[in-house]
């Protein structure tokens, strides 16, 4: 019986490469193996899309029901984050690098986790310790993998044990440029070509109660803020039009995620009270808020104090 290799539900980078990472290492190891991910390939995200087509790797087969199967778990042990039936499935190992979660088994299992940025990096050091071929393609795969979950090694979460895997798997892969790479998993990831205004604005936006007004926020992740040079007059329309419907004012976090900073697009009753927030000045609608990543963190607070909540 093969066992069923899968990643969390909703599935990023490192639990589509690192079930075919592991698929593979159980296959040269001697079990046999099927990658899977919670998903169809169609649904996959652009940024797994573009890496499992970059180094031509097999999409992983879709698997959303365990019931009775042999099943690997990559990049978490949650029963929320698993398939249907996870546990009436036979789990025979697991290789992460969370925090443990709350699936138990009956038997013994193989259980390897590590406090490092990626579930590639665990893998890597699997291979290696016991000298399985890694081919070309999957180092392509699990190198995204580490990029991705580090954020280029932005990330808190990166160790240097995570680098040390990105340099020797960049080689084995045939990657040249590190950076280009990453740039360009960003940019797939932040592709805003041919989505609505709308849409854009709505994807991760939310209305708080300012002392009494309405102030919404919203914001998209950039690689650069050339991706939405053709769209800003539209996008300052559209905040406008968000405005209109009963709003003191409207943010739009335009966010360079290389540059480490936002470009504010604002449309508000009283500007003054956006520019004491953010200590800058409104021209033509928009403002660079140098540093400016998460909304959570260091938009709202600032705006908070400034309409005296
Ligand atoms: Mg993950
Ligand atoms: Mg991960
Ligand atoms: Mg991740």
């Amino acid at each position: 019986m093969s066992v069923y290799v899968v990643g969390h539900s909703n599935p990023d980078t490192d639990s589509v490469c690192g079930a075919i990472a592991y698929a593979h290492y159980l296959k040269a190891t001697g079990t046999d193996a099927v990658a899977c991910a919670q998903i169809a390939a169609a649904n996959l995200n652009p940024e797994s899309k573009l890496v499992l087509d970059r180094f031509g790797l097999v999409v992983p087969q879709e698997l959303t029901d365990v019931e009775g199967k042999d099943v690997a778990l990559v990049d978490f042990s949650d029963i929320g984050q698993a398939p249907a039936n996870i546990t009436k499935a036979n789990v025979v190992a697991i290789v992460d690098h969370h925090k443990i979660g709350d699936l138990t088994t009956n038997g013994p299992i193989f259980f390897y986790a590590k406090p490092v940025g990626c579930t590639c990096t665990v893998l890597f050091e699997m291979y290696k310790n016991n000298n399985v071929d890694l081919p070309k393609d999957i180092a392509g795969g699990m190198v995204a993998a580490i990029l991705s979950d580090t954020v280029n090694f932005k990330s808190p979460t990166c160790t240097d044990e995570d680098k040390a895997a990105v340099k020797e798997l960049l080689v084995i892969a045939g990657v040249a440029s590190q950076d280009d790479l990453f740039m360009d998993m960003l940019m797939a990831k932040s592709s805003v070509a041919g989505v609505p205004i709308k849409d854009l604005i709505f994807r991760d936006y939310k209305d708080f109660d300012m002392n009494g007004k309405k102030v919404g926020i919203g914001q998209i992740e950039l690689a650069s803020l050339d991706q939405v040079a053709d769209i800003r007059a539209d996008l300052i329309k559209g905040v406008e039009s968000v405005k209109a419907d009963g709003r003191h004012s409207v943010l739009f976090m335009l966010t360079d995620v290389v540059k480490e900073g936002t470009d504010l697009l604002v449309v508000s009753d009283d500007p003054a009270i956006i520019e004491q927030a953010f200590g800058g000045k409104i021209a033509d609608n928009v403002m660079w808020v140098d540093g400016m990543m998460s909304r959570k963190k260091q938009a709202v607070p600032p705006l908070q104090k400034a309409f005296g909540c």
